[in-house]
């Protein structure tokens, strides 16, 4: 395999396209498709080797089919929108090609963020002998592979899983997301969900918060909301009791997503406007700045982990595993800010896994179901070094007071 396709031009993209270029021992060919082709000619100036650029709409399987039958890639890596997964799918499986992305099929009508569209591409990802692999960005992604190896090489058993997630950056917009405003947008201001005992609970959408203390960063409010890979970790992850999604959001942000929301401006059903029919959400996001604007002068530091307690040789064992990422540090080496390129970097790394034989396997997988080992190792290498922190198991030390907002 040497061969990369890259679909989708944005902030994410642009990493994965920079980074592959960075890497041309292992990345022979890339090539890079979008729906402005203007955004992959402008990123391929850029990037460190050659990059072949196409105009590409996604939403239109036969388009796809017609690109890699022109770029003849061995890996399509799908950095456009959760809307455009199974139309690349089907491409893929109409062409033989193997498939990965970073977030999970969403129809436009209906916010899910479930995996019920994308598991049943299993059987048929086998019987086309191609490899479709789910997921692979930060969140989903390396917090998959963090509890993969934390189970492999931690753990006997793992009880709990805290997955908290804080970007503690300043943009210095008064208002912006950190990836696509739409994705952002319908994830948050739907209910929350955790798993505990075998079953989900549901709650109204940001009603839970506690202070979670982030390394680098410190003590921060963070929310209790759902996230995609929670879905397939209770599956993979052997002895599971709970599991948790936490992130922060800043006051500020809370108080214009509260003023968008109870105007209407969230809403993803169509409103008609001057004889035309608009979705006000889809309105809203080409008014906001695009993520990958947002790089240059943006300070400050992500600081995204997984806190584990279980059990290791008889004992109770409580461990931190996390990555922290200088958004001015990413902003210098790929003109990136840290949400995007902690994105990118994960999905350039399980392509060189694939490329290199060591992920293998025909079928769709959840990336916590692939070897972490040596992922985590190449990942460290590739910009987002990790860390392992012993946390006393007796206290609750780096999450304090979870508690029901609305009951306080
Ligand atoms: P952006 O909005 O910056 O980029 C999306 C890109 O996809 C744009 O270049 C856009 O084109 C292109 N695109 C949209 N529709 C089509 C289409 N029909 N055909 C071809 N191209 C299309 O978003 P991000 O880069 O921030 O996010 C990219 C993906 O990464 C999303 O799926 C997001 O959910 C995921 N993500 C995953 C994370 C993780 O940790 N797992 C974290 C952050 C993001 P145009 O420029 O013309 O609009």
């Amino acid at each position: 395999m040497d061969s990369v396709l890259i679909i989708g031009a944005g902030g994410a993209g642009s990493v994965v396209a920079k980074k592959c270029a960075m890497n041309p021992d292992v990345f022979k060919k890339i090539h890079l498709a979008s729906r402005t082709l203007s955004k992959c000619e402008a990123i391929a100036r850029e990037c460190k080797s050659t990059v072949t650029t196409s105009q590409v709409d996604a939403d239109d399987t036969q388009q796809v089919i017609k690109l890699i039958e022109k770029v003849k890639p061995d890996l399509l890596i799908n950095m456009a929108l959760p809307y455009q997964d199974l139309t690349i799918m089907d491409a893929c499986l109409a062409t033989g090609v193997h498939y990965m992305d970073t977030a999970n099929y969403e129809p436009k009508d209906e916010a899910k963020f479930s995996y019920k569209w994308q598991w049943p591409y299993h059987d048929k990802f086998k019987e086309k002998g191609i490899m479709g692999v789910l997921g692979c960005g930060f969140d989903p992604g390396m917090s998959n592979i963090y509890c993969a190896y934390a189970q492999n090489q931690l753990f006997d058993e793992i009880h709990t899983i805290d997955i908290v997630d804080c970007n503690a950056g300043d943009h210095g917009h008064a208002f912006a997301t950190n990836f696509n405003p739409e994705i952002n947008i319908r994830e948050v201001t739907q209910r929350g969900k955790y798993w505990k005992d075998g079953q989900w609970i549901e709650i109204d959408p940001l009603s839970i918060a506690c202070m979670v203390d982030y390394p680098e960063v410190g003590p921060k409010k963070s929310y209790l909301i759902y996230h995609e890979e929670e879905e397939s970790l209770v599956k993979n992850i052997r002895g599971l009791k709970q599991i948790r999604f936490w992130m922060t959001f800043s006051d500020n942000y809370i108080k214009h997503l509260d003023v968008l929301q109870n105007v209407g401006m969230t809403r993803i059903d169509p409103v008609i406007y001057n004889g035309v029919e608009i979705i006000p959400l889809q309105f809203l996001k080409a008014l906001l700045p695009e993520p990958s604007s947002l790089a240059e002068n943006y300070t400050g530091k992500t600081s995204i982990g997984c806190i584990f307690e279980g059990t290791k040789g008889g004992k109770p064992v409580k461990k931190f595993i996390y990555n922290v990422c200088d958004h001015a540090k990413t902003n210098t080496e790929l003109g990136a800010q840290a949400v995007s390129y902690t994105t990118g970097v994960p999905a350039v790394t399980g392509a060189m896994m694939m490329f290199k034989g060591i992920w293998k396997g025909a079928g769709v997988f959840n990336v916590e179901q692939l070897p972490p080992e040596p992922f985590m190792e190449e990942v460290a290498k590739q910009g987002l070094p990790w860390h392992v922190k012993d946390l006393d198991a007796k206290t609750e030390a780096e999450l304090k007071g979870a508690k029901e907002l609305k009951a306080a």
